[in-house]
């Protein structure tokens, strides 16, 4: 369960601070889908970052399970990004000198070698997303659709309980936009993820299960 209440977040400025989050309350359950949509700096992105505890909200609480990981030490909250959310950005974010298959580990080297159940996951996870004869490419050698498969798959190989995508597909033309935020819905349901997608599409929109707006600082329905 993902517990959201009275979430604020103002970043200080020369002037008054800017506030950008008034208020912000949600709950959501394993397995559950909702699309953010909202104009061009409404919020979007600081809130998804909240959400995976990459930013401190200035005031009110995130939940995550039991967890509040803004209570955690430094380490804690390392772990915790790292063991419970993955993240889908618009931009790929990959690492140019890795392979596919390579990228996809990247978050499991922290525990050391990767075991041979995770290696299995992670090409399980390529084979979903249409990319197991390409393990061995580069980043460069594939299609912005293609890079974008690697970033989903890399996003769940820890399975985990939040995944979080920011525009994940702002840089793709509208019939692979189809196909990834088709991966997107099915592959976190089937392990019972929270899904968050912050979107402009309103056809990636509409695959969620809820739909909410950002508006003045606040989540709308
Ligand atoms: P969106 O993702 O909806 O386009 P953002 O969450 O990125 O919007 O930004 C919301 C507002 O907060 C914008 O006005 C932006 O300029 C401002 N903002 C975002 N990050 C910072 C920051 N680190 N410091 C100051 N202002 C910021
Ligand atoms: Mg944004």
């Amino acid at each position: 369960m993902l517990t959201v209440e009275n979430v604020t977040k103002e970043y200080p400025t020369p002037a008054e601070p800017l506030v950008v989050l008034r208020g912000v309350s949600l709950a959501l359950s394993p397995g559950e889908s909702l699309a953010i949509v909202g104009p061009s700096g409404s919020g979007k992105s600081t809130l998804l970052a909240i959400l995976g505890a990459l930013d401190r909200p200035t005031s009110g609480s995130v939940r995550l399970g039991n967890t509040d990981p803004f209570a955690l030490d430094d380490r804690g909250l390392a772990e915790f990004r790292r063991d419970r959310v993955g993240f889908v950005f618009q931009d790929h974010h990959l690492l140019p000198q890795l392979s596919v298959l390579e990228n996809v580990l990247v978050p499991l080297l922290a525990d050391g070698k990767p075991s041979s159940d995770e290696l299995d996951r992670a090409r399980m996870l390529l084979d979903r997303v249409g990319l197991a004869e390409r393990t061995t490419h580069r980043p460069a050698e594939l299609s912005g659709g293609e890079r974008q498969r690697v970033a989903i798959a890399r996003a769940l190989v820890r399975s985990p309980a939040l995944v979080l995508a920011d525009e994940p597909t702002g840089n793709l033309d509208s019939t692979t936009a189809d196909a990834i935020g088709k991966l997107l819905v099915e592959l976190p349901q089937e392990h019972q993820s929270i899904l968050v997608v912050v979107t402009h599409s309103q056809s990636l929109a509409a695959t969620m299960q809820q739909q909410m707006r950002i508006d003045d600082g606040k989540l709308l329905s």
